[in-house]
């Protein structure tokens, strides 16, 4: 395979970013080698700089539920944009893609728009602390809920722990206002509880963790978490940046009829361009302003082409058993790639849409401990096979993979041997 044309534009990029690249992942460093630069994608194709073609199972990480370039996207967007870009002021855009997020879902009374996962994220944790008048938030090992400075934060040893920034530049004293405890683990969020009563703000949670491997809670975990929320009156935050419009509609809220007081949305809401949300009952949203005192803002806010990019798709979403025949298909290739599978190296996991591939003999991993980093390098040897094979993953093995709308039977089989013939490199 022949990629020199993508080295050299990353040999260039080096000299304009922190290692080449806007996002750390997309530098390549877990699987090594440089990063293709990618040049078009079409349904569930894409195309790098040296014309190389794959299936894509990355799809810009979540967002491309209906593969790239789909036409009733760009025509909405086509069509948005050539009466200008940005207002600053309300547009009619707005209403309707609420309307359609909120008419469809009864775990959101009002939402408010902003242009990241990361921001979404942020300003419900600001929600959360203005609306209870507390400080402290308690957040899980093994979830990401984006580059937010509070959020930044591993577990120390012990089961419940102030633990320790995992960036640098973090203070030490926002530090102090995390409290993080394992997945699937009662006893430590009931510990939390008892060292820290009338203190925590909210709990947040990936209701189905998914950056970090696929790390399975199920409903019961969950539901205990609303019930020991609500005796404490703390609000739950479920962030559904990545299962938000995945795992069904109205995402793992609606998957499980579990009620959260304040659910984040970003990725596919913003049909490929950069849109996040975050919404909750019309009480809790009153505290926002300018109706409340919880300060939150942005000038791109409700940006009319991405609000258009969001509606097309989104409608299309609701299109009866869209989500059951994008979960037909993923069971498909999962089946399918754990069945020629002779020596049982790793398994794939799978969601709705969302898999993963896990260097384990567990049946179930639900806990960030249980991945064994060591099996990181056969995923490397994986990866890069899987490549020549003409399939994209995201670059990392800690990364989950997404069937789009666009995938087709011929894709699923072909990825199905693609994995068959690199997985003689694995041996
Ligand atoms: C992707 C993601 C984020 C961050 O969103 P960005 O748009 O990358 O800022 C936050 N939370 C979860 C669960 C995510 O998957």
């Amino acid at each position: 395979m022949n990629t020199t044309r993508s080295a050299e534009l990353f040999e260039k990029a080096k000299n304009y970013f922190p290692g080449g690249v806007n996002s750390p992942v997309r530098a390549f460093r877990s699987v090594g080698g440089n990063p293709l630069f990618i040049e078009k994608g079409k349904g569930s194709h894409i195309w790098d700089a040296d014309g190389n073609e794959y299936i894509d199972y990355c799809c810009s990480w979540g967002p491309l539920i209906l593969g790239h370039a789909n036409d009733k996207v760009l025509n909405a967007v086509d069509k948005t944009m050539r009466n200008g870009t940005s207002f600053g002021a309300p547009t009619k855009l707005e209403n309707e893609l609420a309307d359609l997020i909120l008419s469809n879902n009864k775990f959101i009374q009002k939402i408010r728009f902003v242009s990241s996962g990361t921001e979404a994220v942020m300003s419900a944790i600001r929600l959360a602390r203005g609306f209870t008048k507390r400080n402290k938030i308690l957040k899980f090992e093994g979830c990401y809920h984006g580059h937010v400075d509070s959020l930044l934060v591993k577990a120390g040893s012990g089961l419940v722990t102030f633990g320790n920034s995992s960036s640098a530049g973090v203070p030490e004293s926002f530090v102090n206002e995390t409290i993080t405890v394992p997945l699937h683990n009662k006893e430590a969020v009931k510990e939390a509880f008892e060292k820290f009563k009338n203190e925590i703000a909210c709990i947040i949670i990936e209701p189905v963790p998914a950056n970090n491997g696929l790390l399975l809670q199920g409903k019961e975990f969950l539901e205990f978490l609303r019930e020991i929320c609500s005796a404490n009156k703390t609000l739950l935050i479920f962030d559904e940046v990545i299962s938000g419009f995945r795992m069904g509609f109205c995402g793992v809220a609606g998957m499980y009829n579990i009620q959260p007081d304040i659910i984040t949305y970003g990725k596919i809401i913003g049909g490929g361009f950069p849109v996040g949300a975050y919404g909750a009952s019309k009480e809790i949203m009153s505290n926002i302003s300018p109706e409340g005192a919880v300060y939150q803002a942005g000038t791109l806010s409700g940006n009319p082409v991405a609000m258009s990019a969001g509606i097309a798709q989104l409608t299309e979403c609701l299109v009866p058993n869209f989500y059951t025949d994008l979960e037909t298909k993923t069971k498909y290739l999962v089946d399918g790639i754990n069945k020629i599978n002779p020596f049982k190296l790793f398994k794939l996991f799978h969601l709705g849409s969302i898999f993963w591939i896990a260097f384990t003999e567990k049946e179930t991993i639900n806990n960030a401990d249980e991945i064994d980093a060591d099996s990181m390098s056969y995923f490397k040897t994986l990866y890069h096979a899987l490549l020549e094979n003409g399939v994209y993953l995201g670059p990392s093995g800690y990364e989950v993979g997404f069937v789009s709308q666009a995938h087709t039977m011929a894709d699923l089989d072909k990825t199905i041997s693609a994995f068959e013939t690199s997985l003689k490199k694995l041996v």
